[in-house]
């Protein structure tokens, strides 16, 4: 590791990367890469945890090309220097900002969407003219293998190099000398990443998770509310670290919101039988999620296979927040929906938890939606949808306290591994004579008047 990283620092300095033409030639190999070898890459998902090759290209692979096509329809733009007017006082000169990259990165992915999750950062450091170490998530032991197979074969290791591994590796890896790192994952290890990063003062971008909560009013389109919440919900077996976690829903269409969802999953029951599922990733996540469900509070679904990893879309009533699902987050196919009589209560039973990586509103109600977009902290949404906002590279995607510290995707990503060096260039012919000594009254009032125009 510590040669590696030494070849791409050594590398790094030479300033190849940051030339517009190499960047370009990098996202263009990866973008080959990947669109030639689809088929290895759905096999390799569907090996690990029974993703289909459609779901994979939606929320994967689709998300990855539109990322590499706008960063390459960009770069020239997004990396030239940027100028900026210059004020009075600093007269005459011209000031500006360069964008440079930071250097060598270290982008630690997660399982959930492995292909994703590991290289939609990576699209956004190379864009920006870096090099990166990539360590995916260990535990689609398939996905993680092909990614590395294709990556160190058709890269130069002093450019992008992926190193497979889990606790030890990202331990040692931890350890090294690196200009950022890019972490996804749980709250648990972000803090252990963060720990890491401060022996340093390396900069850290953590996209962590938390328990989103969707709101559902009496107002709200109920029926196209539980069609986009069951999506969103059970999507990837409900493995989305942006998946409504729970549902808040006023008391008085409670009845009618959970009969319309037992009827959506219903109606989507063929994309939720054993056979067709996306599966848990492993027995440990199964097992946490089966002590999970309070067998007296099911309300639809329940039915468990630990033999194929199986969990039924479930939902749960009659919730509280003292319950089992209520004591972190879920992550998997388990809804628990909890009535309220009135919104403020709500929010402030929302609030008790640690800011959310995201939240959900849906309503017709101007004033609800002002007031929950307002009062509740979270890193981002969507108003009558959910888990849709990904899906919009205009909009920075990240969490905010506990579910996140900075953002990507588009321009947003190039940022987060970007320096914006300010520069004030002065020409040599004038020196106003104000700043230096002797120290005059008048000079002060000069100084004083030249602030006003800043
Ligand atoms: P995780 O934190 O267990 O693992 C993430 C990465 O950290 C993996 O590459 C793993 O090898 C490494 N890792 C694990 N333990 C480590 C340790 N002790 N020291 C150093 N490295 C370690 O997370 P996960 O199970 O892969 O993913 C699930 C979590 O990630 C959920 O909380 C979910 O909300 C969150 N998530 C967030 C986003 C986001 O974009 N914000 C996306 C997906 C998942």
């Amino acid at each position: 590791m510590k040669q590696l990283i030494a070849t791409q620092k050594e590398f790094f300095n030479t300033h190849t990367t940051k030339a517009v033409s190499f960047r370009k030639k990098q996202l263009n190999t990866l973008e080959t890469v990947l669109k030639e070898n689809e088929s290895l890459l759905n096999e390799a998902i569907y090996g690990d945890f029974k993703k289909s090759g459609f779901e994979t290209y939606v929320s994967e692979l689709a998300l990855l090309y539109h990322d590499i096509k706008q960063a390459k329809r960009n770069l020239k733009n997004w990396s030239g220097r940027k100028r900026v007017s210059t004020n009075l006082l600093n007269f005459p000169a011209t000031s500006y900002i360069i964008p440079e990259p930071l250097g060598v990165c270290l982008v630690i992915g997660a399982w959930n969407y492995p292909y994703q999750l590991s290289l939609a950062p990576v699209v956004a450091a190379l864009a920006a003219g870096n090099t990166v170490v990539l360590k995916p998530s260990e535990l689609p032991a398939n996905t993680s293998n092909i990614i590395a197979q294709l990556i160190n074969e058709n890269f130069d290791p002093r450019v992008f190099k992926v190193i497979e591994g889990g606790v030890p590796e990202t331990t040692e890896l931890l350890k090294q000398d690196f200009d950022k790192i890019f972490f996804t994952g749980s709250t648990k290890v972000g803090k252990i990443v963060y720990k890491a990063a401060a022996e340093t003062l390396t900069p850290v971008t953590l996209e962590m998770g938390g328990k989103s909560p969707a709101f559902v009013t009496e107002d709200c389109n109920m029926k196209m509310t539980a069609k986009r919440l069951v999506w969103a919900k059970f999507l990837n077996a409900g493995q989305t670290c942006i998946a409504p976690d729970y549902v808040m829903v006023h008391e008085r269409v409670k009845d009618e919101f959970l009969e319309l969802l037992k009827a959506e999953i219903e109606k989507e029951r063929f994309a939720f039988e054993n056979d067709n599922c996306v599966q848990i990733i492993n027995d440990d996540n199964f097992d946490r999620l089966e002590k999970m469900i309070p067998q007296d509070k099911i309300y639809y679904g329940g039915t468990l296979s630990k033999e194929s990893r199986y969990i039924q879309p479930t939902v749960l009533q009659n919730i509280s927040f003292d319950d089992a699902p209520m004591q972190e987050e879920i992550f998997g196919p388990i809804l628990p929906v909890i009535a309220y009589t009135n919104v403020e209560d709500a929010i402030s039973k929302v609030r008790t938890f640690p800011k959310p990586l995201s939240c959900y509103v849906f309503t017709s109600d101007k004033k609800t939606k002002q007031k929950i977009l307002k009062e509740i902290s979270f890193g981002g949404g969507a108003v009558n949808d959910a888990v849709m906002h990904i899906s919009n590279p205009n909009l920075p995607f990240g969490g905010v306290g506990q579910s996140g510290i900075g953002s990507y995707h588009g321009k947003a990503g190039f940022d987060c591994f970007t320096h914006y060096k300010s520069i004030l260039d002065k020409p040599t012919w004038l020196e106003l004579p104000i700043k230096y000594y002797p120290h005059t009254k008048n000079k002060l009032k000069w100084i004083k008047r030249m602030m006003r125009w800043q």
